[in-house]
């Protein structure tokens, strides 16, 4: 079976920076489990999985338009803390998600932490980085008509 839109593939993947290792799921030991088509991923690791089976392995670098962006300069905002999940344990550095109603859950870096506000940048911590991809895909199957209701893939225990 190959990987294509509303098949839900299992995958292990190493990411890497100039050498520099940066996402790994062998770190948690279990695959990555992703549906296809529904940008649980970034793109241009889904265009690179589309085609492939069960076993298969490749290489892919991809460029930060087809990842996480380009890095822009100066994209940071002072945000209410009623904004983040325990905020309390957030310090400068900290990687979070940020709930906003207008763009839903975005992943930034905390600059700086007042008594009611936190300053945070929205460059994703890989933005402008050209990484590359070792991926070896495990299992393809088709999404459950729940998967593709809920538009993300269920591990073996369900939801
Ligand atoms: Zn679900």
């Amino acid at each position: 079976m190959k990987v294509e839109p509303n098949k839900v593939v299992s995958f292990h993947y190493r990411a890497s920076d100039k050498g520099e290792e940066v996402d790994s799921s062998h770190a948690r030991g279990e695959p990555l489990l992703v549906l296809i088509g529904h940008g649980s991923i970034i793109p241009g690791l889904e265009k690179a999985l589309i085609g492939h089976v069960a076993g298969d392995r490749l290489e892919v670098s991809v460029a930060p338009a087809e990842a996480y962006g380009e890095h822009r300069p100066g994209w940071t905002q002072r945000v209410p803390k009623k904004y983040f999940q325990q905020p309390e344990r957030l310090r400068p550095g900290s990687v979070t998600t940020l709930n906003s109603r207008e763009s839903g859950p975005r992943t930034v870096v905390v600059l700086k932490v007042g008594s009611s506000v936190i300053d945070v940048d929205f460059n994703h911590p890989l933005a402008g980085r050209t990484l590359d991809f070792e991926v070896e895909i495990t299992d393809v199957r088709d999404a459950t008509p729940e998967e593709i209701a809920h538009r993300h893939a269920h591990g073996p225990q369900g939801h």
